[in-house]
This record gives C-alpha cells, structure tokens and sequence, in this order.
C-alpha cells in the first residue's frame, strides 16, 4: 500500500498521514512510509543515548542507507561518542552523518567552553540549533522530506500528546515510538539483545551534553536529569525543531 504524498502542505500531508497510518507503531510505520514516496527522502536524528538503540535497529532493519543525522556538540560524554561508533558497526548502519557546531561561532561566543554556566539558550543555539537548522535547511534543498525521530509521549507531560506523524519546519516528523511505553522499550532491548548506553546501568536515563546531564531524580521522570535546577525542559526557543535530535 503506498502513501500518496502532496508536499504543498506539509501540515495537510501529516495530517492525512496521521489519520491513515498513526496507528501503526515501530518498524510497521517505518516500512510502510519507506514504500511509499517518501522512499529515499526520509532521514532520521540520534543521540545515540539512554534509549536510541530501538529506533537506531529499527532503521537498520527497514533501510540502513537511511542517513542518520549525530549532533557531536563537543560537550557530549566520552561513553556516548564511544557508543555511537559501536553502534553503528554492530546494527550496519550505511550513513551515519556526525555534525558538528562552527569552530569560529565556537571560539567567538564560547572560547573556554564554559558558556553553559551563564547563559545555556546562548550554549544550545551555537552548539545544537545552529548546526542542525543548518543541516536540516541543506537536507531539505537536497529534496528529503521525512524527519524520524524517537520521541515517546511516556517521556515528560511536554511530549504527552506527540503524534506518530506531524508538521514541523516544513518536514513530515515521523514518531515511530510514539505509542510506546517505557516498558516497550525496556522489552525491544532485551528481545533484540541491544547493547544499552554504558551511562544507563549508572542511572542516567536521558543522556545529553556532560555539563547539563544528571541522573534522573528517583521520583521524577526519564527526562528530570536534564538541566536539572536549571528551569529548563528542552533546548531553547528552538525546541520544537531541536528537541527530536537529543532523546
Ligand atoms: S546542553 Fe548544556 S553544554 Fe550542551 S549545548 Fe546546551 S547548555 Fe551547552
């Protein structure tokens, strides 16, 4: 069965979408949308973290020529940059496509790399929206339309109503884990015999950049590590076109 997709309204496309295959979860969702036209125009974001092991094999197992966008801010943990490169070798991922943020944006704004104690929005705009909204606008030029990524509604209240496809800055954002619970995920690991991220088993439960990741609180949610005491949910004023790169 192949999805018709009109591109002259993103929104109007992810709706329709939604409406015909938002109840299809994981690998089914993936297959489907990578038959119809959007075949060879979807990519995907990773963190290679807590949880990005699932849909990593998932894509593997549906097309490992689909790109896979790593955002290495130069602040991540050495245990994720190690884990990204396990990972790809053991799931045969064909594209992985590390970015990196400016070195002269990096030098100009953030010279010490201790920016993150000041002004974190002005650390995540220079580290994370900037390279990826650059990469993004060059995906887009290059005619990709897809965007997969794996957020889950189990994840905090600001993700609960997360849809298996929707509209964001003009792409057609593929959830394929939306629907899925923690236990879900918990059983993909063990079924698979996925190797899980080495910080986990020490009680990180969303893994991003070293200085604003903590283990997650006993009674708080996976995502409550993350710039904990900080005030802060997602990565700035940009978090609905950045958020999907860090789960
Ligand atoms: S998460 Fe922290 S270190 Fe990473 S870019 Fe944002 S403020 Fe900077």
């Amino acid at each position: 069965m192949n999805a018709h997709v009109d591109f002259s309204s993103v929104e109007t496309e992810a709706a329709r979408l939604q409406g015909e295959y938002g109840h299809l979860k994981g690998a089914a969702l993936l297959r489907t949308l990578a038959k119809s036209e959007l075949g060879g125009k979807i990519m995907m974001t990773s963190s290679f973290g807590a949880e990005a092991a699932v849909l990593l094999d998932l894509v593997a197992k549906v097309d490992p020529s689909i790109p896979v966008i790593f955002l290495d801010t130069r602040r991540l943990f050495g245990e994720t940059l190690r884990y990204q490169k396990e990972l790809t070798e053991i799931l045969g991922l064909k594209d992985v496509r590390v970015i990196r943020p400016d070195t002269d944006r990096l030098q100009k704004l953030d010279p010490d790399d201790m920016l993150f104690t000041s002004d974190t929005d002005t650390c995540c705009s220079i580290r994370k929206v900037e390279p990826l909204d650059n990469t993004m606008k060059t995906l887009k030029e290059n005619g990709f339309k897809g965007w997969i990524t794996g957020r889950k509604r189990f994840h905090s209240d600001t993700r609960g109503t997360i849809d298996a496809i929707e509209a964001a800055d003009g792409f057609l954002k593929i959830n394929p884990l939306a629907h899925w619970t923690n236990e879900d995920v918990k059983a993909a690991y063990l079924e698979k015999n996925l190797p899980p991220h080495p910080l986990v088993a020490d009680g990180f439960l969303s893994i991003g950049c070293m200085p604003c990741t903590e283990r997650a609180a006993p009674d708080g949610d996976a995502r409550s590590g993350r710039w904990a005491g900080k005030g802060k949910t997602e990565c700035g004023i940009h978090a609905p076109r950045i958020e999907a790169a860090f789960i």
